[in-house]
């Protein structure tokens, strides 16, 4: 309606931005770099690229826009289109990985950073693009970081940012108000353009609950309910924005806060008269789009909103009407831990400048509060005073790669905003090699070359490959597929992703009911196997005629497998794109046909190989000599005592190692491989870099 088209354009002219249109864009004709910071809700997001492309900025080439986390690409894109009264798709789209929402006539794209450093490989210059915007820098993703650099290096030479290019590139790097001078002369002293924002005061105050110990029982989903509640009885009308770990946490505290605001007799506990009722909203990576939409909607009058949401509402998402932050102190990380030798995902402690970051959610339109749960001693004893930059915490390898692979040979001396630790880059190379990736000096193989276009990890990969090369992907490409997706069995009880803590209060019935489902489609598999079972669940749920019926039936979340099926055929278009090409590999297999499968795994994941040693205990060979566990929910779990030697995807860390997705294998499968573990002299495989 014309209506709602009205209040939209006049809501955005209010935006802090606004009034610096004409210099903002003046600064972006000017300089090849741009440094644009401002506070968060700004609307640097939303409103520059639309500027730029009235500006007639799209004339050449395309606005491309990176964000370091998928549903911000998305979401953001939603809206644009809206304020530009266009089709997502059109004009404005979005791409994120396996989900390509543009068209030919795309002008403003919104996209991961991941995708921006894939389009980098194919087309070195990007020479579709007039402006690249690198948003969130502040967040200092991993690929965001490599991005930088990259542009950096692309115009350090003269003249060769303009090779296979007809129109000049313009670079704008966002961020909120940190960092800006480190940013700046990193990127050649470029100008740094300040939008002014005003924020409001905020009173933050410390709980008595919280401390390191609940990151173990997940004991701050439940203090962040009561608290909430606590905020909804007694403080004045205002939305509140709760911070919280990840989906099942997210939920798990949504079911909680439903349940108790029922019973809530409004005619005697809220002074404030205006509220009546409790609108609780959640608000996470992967949840259905149109379900997001709620979030910026005023709630409906006298209804207070409660968002519960993960880091994604700190800066790349804003909630307006926000006058309560209710701050759980901790966030879901990656981390590479050393214990294991991989990267686990984890809950750990904010840092103090994040928890001032969300603090500062509550003051963006007037005075709020901030009621952290966690006790001043938790924030000066445990919270580190920033956030370590992604690339200097996970596991580089594919990184490393995807650099090899653009010709960058010397990734210890790439120009990295902050260095990771060589280590970690040698760790990468080895990695690389054993994957047959790169050789022994470290330059990239045919095999390297074929690896970098999976967006996937690179042993999942060479195992993707290695199918391929047998002509028996079909057993391969939906395992990749299932392993892409998060959330495939539905788990009533489950609560707290770190430790599997099952809560009291959950639904232990309805979870034996699931339990039994699950182990049905695990035996169906007819193989004590975790990979197959996912292979099965594929495969039934996708000849079944009925798919979504199929997985109500068996506690299947039907959205996962929806999302496995289209990742599937991605995978399999890029397969047969890299088939057509030239020196394919082919490989021939004379081992038991019914082995070819757990085979095809061993070359992906044989550096994650265990063997039993005593009881019900493993002990993996890739030098680090973890001591791992079976999980409760892989069909492995009991039979321990029948096996040897076992394979697996990955670990959860709690007091214990565990693995979920695992399976028994011979120890003459791997044999040959085992020895590429120890014998990598990384020295060498470094040496192109050192060079
Ligand atoms: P910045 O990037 O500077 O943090 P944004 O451009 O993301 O700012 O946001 C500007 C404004 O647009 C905010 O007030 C925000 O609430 C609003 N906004 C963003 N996305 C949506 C949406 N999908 N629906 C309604 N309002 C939105
Ligand atoms: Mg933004």
């Amino acid at each position: 309606s014309t209506d709602s088209k009205e209040s939209e354009s006049q809501q955005s002219k209010q935006l802090p931005i606004y009034r610096h249109k004409a210099e903002l864009i003046r600064a972006v004709k000017d300089s090849t770099f741009l440094l644009v910071t401002g506070e968060t809700g700004s609307g640097k997001t939303t409103q520059l690229p639309k500027y730029l492309h009235r500006a007639g900025f799209c004339k050449d080439g395309k606005i491309g826009i990176t964000q370091p986390r998928r549903v911000a690409a998305i979401t953001v894109a939603q809206r644009v289109a809206q304020e530009m009264h266009c089709t997502l798709g059109k004009e404005v789209g979005y791409q994120v990985r396996f989900d390509d929402c543009t068209s030919q006539s795309t002008a403003v794209k919104y996209m991961t950073d991941g995708c921006l450093l894939r389009e980098i490989l194919a087309d070195p210059v990007l020479s579709q693009y007039s402006v690249v915007i690198l948003d969130e820098v502040h967040e200092r993703s991993l690929n965001t970081d490599i991005l930088l650099g990259l542009l950096k290096k692309m115009f350090s030479k003269p003249g060769k940012a303009a090779e296979g290019r007809s129109f000049p590139l313009k670079v704008v790097v966002m961020s909120a108000t940190l960092e800006t001078d480190k940013l700046s002369s990193f990127l050649g002293d470029c100008p740094v353009f300040t939008i002014p924002g005003r924020t409001f005061p905020v009173t933050s105050t410390f709980g008595f609950a919280v401390g390191p110990k609940d990151i173990e029982s997940s004991g701050y989903v439940k203090e962040v309910v009561k608290v909430a509640l606590d905020v909804h009885t007694s403080e004045k009308a205002g939305d509140i924005l709760v911070f919280l770990t990840g989906q099942v946490e997210i939920e798990r505290a949504c079911d909680l806060l439903y349940e108790k605001a029922e019973s809530i007799d409004y005619r005697y506990d809220v002074e404030d008269q205006t509220v009546e009722g409790l609108l609780i909203l959640p608000l996470y990576g992967s949840m259905p789009t149109d379900q997001q939409r709620q979030i910026f909607q005023p709630p409906p009058s006298g209804i207070r909103k409660c968002v519960v949401a993960t880091n994604i509402a700190a800066t790349s998402l804003t909630i307006n009407g926000i006058k309560y932050i209710i701050d759980s102190g901790f966030v879901k990380q990656l981390n590479h831990n050393s214990r294991v030798g991989m990267d686990i995902l984890e809950v750990v402690p904010i840092s103090k400048s994040e928890a001032e970051q969300r603090a500062g959610r509550a003051g963006r339109t007037s005075a709020g509060k901030c009621f952290r749960i966690y006790t001043k001693e938790f924030w000066e004893k445990n919270m580190p005073e920033y956030t370590v930059p992604e690339i200097q915490r996970t596991s580089l390898t594919a990184v490393v790669l995807t650099l090899k692979c653009l010709g960058v040979h010397d990734v210890i001396r790439f120009p990295y905003l902050d260095c990771p630790e060589e280590r970690f880059i040698l760790e990468a190379l080895k990695q690389l090699y054993q994957f047959d990736a790169i050789d022994r000096r470290g330059r990239v193989t045919r095999l390297g070359e074929l690896m970098v276009e999976f967006p996937l990890h690179p042993g999942l990969t060479r195992a993707v490959l290695k199918a391929a090369s047998l002509g028996c992907q079909d057993l391969l490409l939906p395992v990749a597929a299932m392993l892409s997706v998060e959330n495939i069995f539905i788990r009533p009880e489950l609560c707290g992703v770190n430790t599997d803590v099952l809560l009291p209060s959950g639904h232990p019935e309805k979870q034996k009911e699931a339990d039994e489902k699950h182990k049905a489609l695990a035996t169906k598999s007819g193989s004590m196997n975790d990979f197959a079972t996912l292979l099965a669940v594929f495969q039934l749920c996708k000849s079944s005629g009925r798919p979504s019926a199929w997985c109500k039936d068996h506690w299947v979340h039907w959205r996962a497998l929806k999302s496995a099926f289209s990742v599937e055929t991605q995978l399999r278009e890029i397969l047969l794109r890299l088939q057509q090409k030239r020196d394919f590999p082919v490989d021939t297999y004379d081992g038991e046909k019914s082995e070819l499968f757990r085979r095809c795994l061993c070359t992906g994941y044989f550096t994650n190989v265990a063997r039993r040693s005593v009881g019900k205990v493993f002990c993996t060979m890739d030098g680090h000599g973890s001591m791992i566990h079976i999980h409760p929910s892989s069909s492995l779990f009991d039979h321990e005592g029948k096996l040897n030697w076992i394979i697996f995807h990955d670990v959860l860390v709690t007091s214990k190692v565990y693995v979920r997705t695992a399976c028994p294998i011979r120890y003459e499968w791997v044999k040959d491989l085992l020895p590429k573990l120890h014998e990598v002299d990384v020295y060498e495989l470094s040496s192109v870099a050192r060079e």
